[in-house]
């Protein structure tokens, strides 16, 4: 079954055409500067790299855009749209109603509206997206797969705020998690290597936003991330946890009003607001191997922060039988992964430096054969979970 996964941001698309049976990937792309000018990156297998530039006033334009591609003589990869059989959306922010994917009916459309104001940049994009794809592709079934549910499992103890319980039951007040989907994909290619019954193991997602999660036996138990992805790690502009007693101080004192501050946390903070340099950790690395000190502050920070939740989720779990690293900075940066694991020997986490620094594609070990916890580099792959949980609910509809 060809499944068409949609990514829609505010002023973005990413997709991917899968086959979800063999999970072969026939083409994958990025619309960027949507009702700005246009940018597609189009590529089909490991070589054929293409760009477009023209003007995509619409989201609209954008979505037919890439279905012409994906039919057109020269970036041909399907004959018809008609070989589409699913679409598989990725939604940010399911609330408590969704605890795992979902066909799309009206009812899953008024919740996902209903969740706006929990996730006003993501979920109006994603509904945007829902609704062109049943206009461009009307008898086509659409699944909604979303990043705050795999994080639904936490108990009540770690997502619950220490603030007037009333506000958890009548504001929906409490920590919610995202980048469910690669948590869950990366724990449960863990869980194939570890091959036991009962398992503990910590992902680290690290990528621009990044965040940790403890997974007890197949399911989340804890997450960095909160009510949104502000909370938690230190990110590439996002400040993670700060005391909330900084919110109306620098309010006051810089004249913010709420949206400024929370665009100065979002969007101003984390290593691009300490270091001075960039967002990109590849050239805070550089700039600290040239000696800039603030750059190097920001390494220390992010890595820092990282080991406080690793070591706080192996006490809560009571133990870890793997660590994974997973996204851009996860997957890329064997300083961040050396430094993380720096020092902790003393709770049978030993990292092999010599295979941590081996670049190699895919699932890898980067333990030494005394440790006791199992540390895996796992590519991510949220794509293919969408793809999958698509074909899976449509083949039983
Ligand atoms: P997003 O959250 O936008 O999906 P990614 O998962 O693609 O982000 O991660 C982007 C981050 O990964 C950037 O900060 C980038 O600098 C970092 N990164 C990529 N390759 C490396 C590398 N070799 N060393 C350090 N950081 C890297």
């Amino acid at each position: 079954m060809l499944v068409f996964v949609l990514n829609a941001g505010s002023s973005s698309l990413k997709y991917q055409l899968i086959n979800a049976e063999t999970s072969e990937l026939k083409a994958s792309g990025l619309v960027e500067r949507i009702g700005i000018d246009g940018i597609l990156k189009h590529e089909v297998g490991e070589n054929k790299k293409l760009t477009f530039e023209l003007q995509i006033p619409t989201h609209k334009e954008a979505i037919e855009l890439v279905l012409r591609i994906l039919t057109n003589d020269e970036t041909k990869v399907i004959n018809s749209i008609s070989e589409i059989e699913a679409i598989g959306h990725r939604v940010v922010h399911g609330g408590e109603y969704f605890k795992k994917s979902t066909l799309i009916n009206k009812d899953v459309m008024d919740k996902i509206r209903k969740l706006i104001p929990l996730a006003p940049l993501h979920n109006p994009a994603h509904v945007l997206g829902i609704e062109i794809c049943n206009e461009l592709m009307p008898n086509i079934p659409n699944v909604a797969t979303f990043d705050t549910a795999f994080h639904q499992t936490m108990p009540e103890e770690n997502f619950l705020y220490a603030v007037p319980y009333g506000d958890y039951t009548e504001h929906h007040l409490r920590k919610y998690g995202f980048h469910g989907t690669s948590h869950y994909y990366v724990s449960n290619e863990a869980i194939k290597i570890l091959n036991k019954k009962t398992s503990k193991i910590i992902v680290c997602h690290l990528g621009n936003g990044s965040s940790i999660c403890a997974v007890k036996d197949g399911k989340s138990i804890s997450t960095t991330m909160g009510l949104t992805p502000l909370e938690g790690l230190i990110m590439g502009t996002r400040s993670g946890d700060i005391d909330a007693g900084v919110i109306p101080y620098l309010m006051e004192r810089k004249g913010l009003d709420s949206n400024q501050i929370i665009n100065y946390l979002n969007k101003k903070s984390g290593i691009l607001g300490i270091s001075g340099i960039s967002s990109d950790l590849r050239e805070v690395i550089k700039a600290s191997n040239d000696g800039d000190k603030r750059s190097k502050i920001a390494i220390e920070m992010l890595c820092g922060r990282i080991k406080k939740y690793l070591c706080s989720y192996a006490g809560l779990m009571q133990g870890v039988d793997a660590i994974c690293f997973t996204a851009g900075i996860g997957e890329n940066s064997d300083l961040i992964r050396e430094k993380v694991c720096e020092g902790l020997g003393f709770m049978g986490i030993e990292l092999d430096t010599e295979k941590n620094k081996i670049r190699t594609h895919g699932t890898r070990e980067i333990h030494n054969e005394s440790s006791k916890t199992k540390i895996f580099v796992i590519p991510t792959n949220e794509e293919l979970v969408i793809a999958k949980d698509t074909y899976n609910l449509v083949k039983s509809k």
